[in-house]
């Protein structure tokens, strides 16, 4: 029902539409099809997307004999969710058994990244694990101080050095530290800025030179945090830092703002990243791991 409630605006939209439409055209065709592709696009699912959407249902139509739009919708819903979940366990964090697990957070200034930091920080608490946060978001003013205050409200420590300081000292220092306390997750903030691309891009794969120099492995994610309201920016952002930096999963922020839910689908389709959790309101509570068919549903419901 989070789900559902968090993606009220995007299917306020996207059914109220779809049903108008099924009502107008009592028949499949191309005049049908032509209008059902308006509806995607401006619901921000990415012209690509669309189109191979379309190009699947036209298939499917003719395949099943579907000459009625109403009986039409339940495929759409039906290659939706194909679209979104190319393997079962793929919203999984790739958790460590035996070892602590890193997480690092990428991601331009305001998308979300210390707030999402923040619920997931209370999440991995709630399943009784031990969780340190490095504010290596040395560059924003505020940033760790804004960390901080999440930290506390989710009862974890934070390693941190003074504002301006080199973001891979602090993460040496984050992981010595983490790793004496026992952690079980360390949550690994970064800076944002988006002025000089170049530089913020060095940073990151220092950032993650020197964490995977105390612990071979890691980082065993690197999150990319997205705002779901900016639409086909998020897609743009997307594609940059996926050009330069290994990103192994995307977490969509605010998609409980935005009518433009549908982008969900353009970054799952379009770039092969998993979307892993979605964020869907500002409280402690509001992340959620992703799940296809809940999102097809809470879609439709
Ligand atoms: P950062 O600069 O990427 O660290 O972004 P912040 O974590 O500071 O978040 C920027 C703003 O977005 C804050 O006001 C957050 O409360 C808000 N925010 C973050 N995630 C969500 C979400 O899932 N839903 C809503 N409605 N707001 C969010």
């Amino acid at each position: 029902t989070k789900f559902k409630d968090g993606l009220s605006k995007t299917r306020d939209s996207f059914v109220g539409q779809m049903n108008e439409l099924v009502k107008d055209y009592r028949k499949v065709d191309e005049e049908f099809f032509e209008e059902l592709e308006d509806i995607l696009i401006s619901a921000d699912v990415g012209v690509n997307t669309v189109m191979q959407l379309i190009d699947e249902l036209k298939d499917e139509a003719r395949r099943r004999n579907i000459s009625q739009a109403e009986d039409i919708q339940p495929v759409i819903s039906e290659k939706l969710a194909e679209m979104l979940q190319k393997e079962e366990d793929e919203s999984e964090l790739n958790m460590q058994k035996n070892a602590m697990t890193v997480i690092l957070f990428v991601g331009v200034n305001g998308v979300g990244k210390t707030t999402t930091i923040g619920k997931m920080a209370h999440k991995f608490r709630e399943e009784g694990k031990k969780v340190v946060l490095a504010a290596g978001d040395t560059f924003r003013a505020g940033a760790i101080e804004q960390l901080e205050v999440w930290g506390e409200r989710a009862g974890v420590d934070v390693v941190k050095q003074q504002a301006g300081s080199d973001p891979a000292a602090v993460m040496y220092d984050a992981v010595q530290s983490a790793k004496s306390k026992g952690a079980d997750v360390l949550l690994c903030d970064t800076a944002g800025r988006l002025q000089n691309k170049v530089n913020l891009m060095n940073e990151l794969e220092k950032v993650k030179r020197v964490i995977s120099r105390e612990i071979p492995d890691a980082p065993h994610e690197v999150l990319l945090v997205l705002d779901a309201t900016t639409g086909q920016n998020a897609m743009s952002q997307a594609k940059t830092f996926s050009k330069s930096t290994d990103v192994s999963g995307i977490v969509l922020t605010k998609l409980d703002g935005t009518a433009k839910g549908g982008i969900v689908l353009a970054i799952r389709n379009e770039l092969d990243i998993p979307v892993k959790f979605v964020g869907l309101g500002e409280g402690m509570d509001d992340l959620q791991q992703f799940q296809a068919d809940q999102y097809v549903h809470g879609l439709f419901a």
